[in-house]
């Protein structure tokens, strides 16, 4: 057993513990143990056999005990008692985006593989990529709809399936409901279809294909279209294809009725993450391996923002150590295909100064100021503090502009429509961090700063090489708040970024 096999353990009880609304510190533990695993350039193994493993930091003796568990049997007992064991009594009534997808996709790789089963598709506000979502939908086609409903009930999660008009629903040990919506292969796509959109857009497109065609979705002469893919059922509407993400009833189909739906940017435009911490601060993996695990991603570039010397919670550079990091980067450079920028996650203070000396940020290629502490401050307050961060000429960016944690904090008390005005003045950028319980801005704020002129930069805060991948999440963001390439800096190439990013200072 690798690393990489027993972080993916560790991570997946995180995840499991997640999904059944377990205490977060529990969740964090196990986590921040996989990551740090992930991060390791010794095995793991030798660790444990030499009694090393709470030296390592992010493990401690809790956690210990589970990797050596692990190695030893191959297995972890918690992980087999949480996925085999009894529905929780509350359902969890939000998952997180990431949970629920995580899930789905493992769904639909298993349903797959049953006996008469031809398509599986995720559907619902999961294929929407909301943030937070009810459940996990399926829809499921086949030959034959009733040896199907045999089949499923084959595999051991689906077994207490109830029926009803071809629609089953159970309750998952993780207290995620599940939807599988079953039909023969001829209705797939309308009944993909269908499902996808809010009730609003479903409505509104079945309104305009019945005007005009006088078709109605259910209806038999609709099932005798032979419907072949979604883009037609808009076609019928008199409709460019609208998204899934964007099916929202949110003036996508007034949009698309004169051509004017924006192209929406794709995951292939993004070219580098401009916010990731290593183990400088609290981050578990070395500059080296974030840099590596990048250009494995395909990316031109990638910024070291490790946190400001005041958050010593994180372990925040202090400045000598920082122009270190900085001397220590550009060593490195040539070693590298891909660009690493040097650059700072830099607390927003309490009187909105900058947690570092303007002739130090200046040197930097990427600032990014957040604020950390503070946040139960008002409205009041806690605008001026941000808004005066933006004046500095230096900060580029705001990181995770209102603070929430998705099920866990809300926003802070924060008049956002002031700092889109002020970050429209000052040329400031603002972030959609990815992190799955950020994701912040959300979708309607990043519409908002597209349409009042200002950039946004889409950055997944990574804590180790694992959480570059999150970069997904923060994409379907993007998506949903109808960002287009241009709209990401993200998108632009090395060298214009860097343009982009230093002109603020320069006006
Ligand atoms: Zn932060
Ligand atoms: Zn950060």
């Amino acid at each position: 057993m690798q690393n990489r096999d027993i972080a993916e353990m560790l991570n997946r009880a995180a995840q499991v513990l997640a999904l059944r609304g377990e205490n977060r510190y529990r969740i964090r533990a196990y986590k921040k143990a996989a990551h740090a695993v992930a991060s390791l350039d010794e095995d793991i193994k030798i660790i444990a056999a030499e009694n090393r493993l709470q030296q390592v930091t992010g493990i401690g003796p809790a956690l210990a005990a589970k990797i050596e568990e692990i190695i030893a049997t191959g297995k972890l007992g918690l992980l087999e008692r949480l996925e085999t064991s009894r529905i929780p009594k509350e359902k969890n009534k939000n998952i997180l985006l990431a949970a629920a997808l995580t899930l789905a996709n493992e769904l639909v790789t298993k349903i797959e593989k049953l006996r008469g089963i031809k398509q599986v598709q995720v559907t619902g506000a999961v294929r929407r990529r909301q943030e937070t979502v009810p459940g996990v939908e399926l829809v499921v086609s086949a030959e034959n709809v009733v040896l199907a409903q045999e089949a499923l009930s084959t595999y051991p999660l689906l077994q207490r399936l109830s029926w009803e008009n071809m629609v089953g629903r159970v309750v998952h040990s993780y207290g995620i409901e599940i939807t599988l919506y079953l039909t023969r292969e001829e209705n797939f796509i309308p009944l993909l279809w269908k499902t996808t959109g809010s009730a609003g857009h479903v409505k509104k497109v079945m309104t305009r294909i019945k005007r005009k065609t006088g078709y109605d979705l259910n209806s038999p002469e609709f099932a005798k279209l032979q419907i072949g893919k979604e883009d037609d059922i808009y076609a019928l509407a008199d409709l460019m294809p609208i998204i899934p993400e964007l099916r929202e009833d949110r003036g996508e189909i007034e949009a698309a009725e004169p051509g004017k739906l924006p192209r929406v940017m794709e995951a292939s435009d993004y070219k580098g993450d401009l916010h990731v911490h290593t183990n400088w601060s609290d981050g578990t993996a070395s500059i080296e391996k974030m840099a590596a695990a990048a250009a494995e991603l395909g990316y031109e570039y990638l910024a070291i923002t490790d946190h400001s010397r005041s958050l010593k919670i994180a372990r925040g550079l202090s400045l000598e150590r920082l122009g270190e990091q900085k001397k220590y980067i550009e060593a490195l450079q040539d070693k590298y295909k891909i660009r690493i920028f040097t650059g700072i996650e830099a607390d927003i203070l309490d009187d909105g100064s900058i947690d570092a000396p303007n002739e130090i940020l200046a040197e930097l290629d990427v600032v990014i100021a957040s604020v950390h502490r503070g946040l139960n401050q008002d409205r009041e307050k806690i605008t001026e503090r941000i808004c005066r961060a933006m004046q500095n000429p230096y900060v580029q960016v705001i990181g995770h502009a209102t603070g929430r944690l998705l099920g866990q904090r809300d926003p802070y008390d924060v008049d956002f429509e002031e700092v889109l005005r002020v970050a429209a003045s000052t040329g400031t950028a603002l972030e959609i961090n990815s992190s799955p319980d950020r994701l912040d801005i959300n979708d309607r704020m990043a519409r908002q700063a597209k349409e009042a002129g200002i950039a946004v930069v889409i950055n997944t805060d990574a804590h180790s090489q694992l959480e570059l991948a999150n970069i997904a999440l923060g994409i379907s963001v993007a998506r949903r708040g109808w960002l287009e390439k241009k709209d990401v800096l993200n998108t632009y190439d090395k060298q214009q970024i860097l343009t982009v990013l230093q002109q603020k200072k320069r006006r």
